[in-house]
């Protein structure tokens, strides 16, 4: 399980089995920059299979999650979804309505964000071979209108390497900004699966972020994002912590995070940053555009418990956080989400 729950075990297996297989390519962001979104030719194209369970959960479904992370992998490297595919593969005897209740959900979160589904695929098994229902999105995006203007303002202060938002794009001195609370789809998830009554108080927090990042590029600034899905905000700072080689610091106190998901982890012994969220982005800037940044963040619904909770430092290699007593913890790479199944 461990080789699909986003961590360092994840990547060492992609590297090592999947991606080394494949002819190599020559695009701005190639398969093996292992980004959110490759970029071939300006098109900016992701894909994503969901095998989330249950399928229906306190705040989305699989059909919800599947357009809005799909959604969110186009945006995140500064691209403007087009529109989406969707392949959905069932389980024989699956109940009709459950289908329709799924779809109903692809439709209204499409029709929310604006990216329409313009081509799919349905195939069915037989009963046993799969666990009900598993779906399988990809979309293509163009560059974003904002982004020529994002990286300028961002180049006023520094140079600026990358054309996209990429993995690689952290410097010294940039400023770490989250989108809202971390935790919260991985916990309720978790909790209504097993039963452990956190799910009546955290939801899960699934959401499209296109609209959202749009405003953030209009403004300008920012030189990475992402997305924190499997693994958490763990998983992507040492992502952009190894790719870019540099350290980040996080202050905890500045992490934002809901009683009941600090409540929850601590009975289950797991961190609340290394769970997978779906309704989030991380974002790197250049520090003098961190305010500004965040005033268009916590203006936004997706984005009003928005804070900055650390810079990128050549002074260390690893990132670390200065815990609320004073301390100061290195933040691994975790080797998995520790909650399976939660897209
Ligand atoms: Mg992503």
């Amino acid at each position: 399980m461990n080789h699909g729950a986003g961590g360092e075990t994840m990547q060492e297996f992609l590297s090592k089995h999947i991606v080394s297989h494949f002819p190599k390519m020559r695009s701005d962001v190639p398969l093996t920059s292992l980004d959110d979104s490759a970029v071939i030719d300006g098109i900016v194209f992701t894909t994503d299979g969901h095998t989330v369970k249950p399928l229906f959960f306190p705040g989305g479904d699989i059909g919800s999650l599947s357009v809005a992370g799909t959604v969110n992998d186009i945006s995140v490297i500064g691209g403007r979804p087009l529109a989406l595919s969707c392949a959905v593969i069932l389980e024989e005897g699956l109940d009709i309505d459950i289908v329709d209740r799924v779809m109903d959900s692809v439709g209204k979160t499409s029709a929310a964000c604006g990216v329409p589904v313009a081509t799919g695929d349905t195939k069915v098994v037989e009963a046993g071979a799969i666990d009900r229902m598993m779906i399988v999105t990809s979309a293509v995006g163009k560059r974003s209108e904002h982004m020529d203007h994002n990286l300028s303002v961002a180049s006023q202060y520094r140079k600026v390497d990358s054309k996209w938002l990429t993995d690689d794009n952290v410097r010294d001195g940039d400023a770490i900004i989250v989108s809202g609370t971390l935790g919260d789809h991985g916990v309720s998830l978790l909790s209504f699966r097993e039963g452990y009554g956190f799910e009546s108080v955290v939801k899960s927090d699934i959401a499209p972020l296109n609209g959202l990042i749009e405003k953030v590029l209009k403004k300008g600034g920012a030189v990475t994002m992402k997305d924190p899905t499997r693994g958490g905000l763990a998983n992507t700072l040492n992502e952009w912590s190894s790719k870019s080689r540099i350290g980040i610091e996080l202050n905890e106190t500045d992490i934002p995070l809901k009683d009941a998901v600090v409540n929850a982890c601590d009975l289950l012994g797991i961190d609340p940053l290394s769970i997978g969220n779906e309704g989030k982005v991380v974002i790197a800037c250049v520090p003098d555009a961190a305010s500004d940044i965040l005033k268009v963040l916590r203006s936004h619904p997706y984005g009003k418990d928005a804070n900055i909770i650390g810079y990128a430092t050549s002074k260390t290699k690893h990132v670390t956080v200065r815990t609320s007593v004073g301390g100061r913890r290195i933040l691994e790479p975790p080797v998995g989400d520790p909650v399976p199944r939660i897209c």
